[in-house]
């Protein structure tokens, strides 16, 4: 079976996520309902404005994305979407469903106007040791590009969370379980394919 990659499209810069996956050669859904949720196998949370996934997301879907995650559907979230699935939240304080291990501090690098790509996204043990990532990793190189807009800061990180990327010695990008989690847009970059490639490996060993 051919896997389809979701991508919750309710708000933020869903398109560019799904147009990455088609690049990889892999069919993708835009994920707005709840139900939709049992066509595909894995789900990207997008970036865009964490308060405003929060108003726009009904119960229904939320309640779905919290059972499936949790029940192990690989998940890929970027910026607003790491946000939204952290364990606490600051600056300001809001809600989160709790998914991964770790709290996080928004728009910790500034305003829009401070927003920033770097080449210098430092791969990390974590990732060299991820059996999905070994057939992906960039040949020659450890570093990665990625944009940085009002990013998130990683604040704590729990006991099960592994680091796969960090940028000026801080964690930027973490996995713990069935969840890889990155506080930049992977998919701004033309050349930062590896972590949704991470996502479709995810998705076809879970098959
Ligand atoms: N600053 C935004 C928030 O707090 C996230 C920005 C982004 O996803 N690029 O939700």
């Amino acid at each position: 079976m051919t896997n389809i990659i979701g991508v919750l499209a309710i708000q933020g810069n869903f398109s560019r996520h799904s147009e990455r996956i088609r690049e990889l050669g892999h069919k993708t859904l835009e994920v707005r309902r709840a139900d939709q949720l049992s066509l595909v196998s894995a789900i990207i949370i997008p970036g865009g404005e964490s308060s405003a996934f929060l108003k726009l997301l009904d119960p229904e879907l939320k309640n779905a994305l919290i059972d499936a995650i949790s029940a192990g559907m690989p998940c890929l979230a970027t910026c607003a979407g790491i946000i939204l699935l952290a364990k606490h939240v600051t600056n300001p304080a809001q809600e989160s469903l709790g998914l991964i291990d770790i709290d996080v501090v928004r728009n910790a690098f500034g305003r829009q106007t401070d927003s920033f790509v770097t080449e210098d996204i430092l791969l990390a043990d974590g990732m060299y040791a991820m059996p999905e990532a070994c057939s992906i990793l960039p040949p020659n190189t450890n570093a990665i590009e990625g944009v940085f807009i009002r990013a998130p800061r990683i604040s704590r990180l729990g006991a099960g969370v592994r680091v796969l990327a960090s940028y000026a010695a801080e964690p930027v990008m973490v996995a713990e379980g069935n969840v890889v989690a990155m506080t930049f847009h992977p998919e701004m970059s033309n050349t930062c394919v590896l972590p949704h490639q991470l996502l479709i490996n995810m998705a076809n060993r879970e098959n």
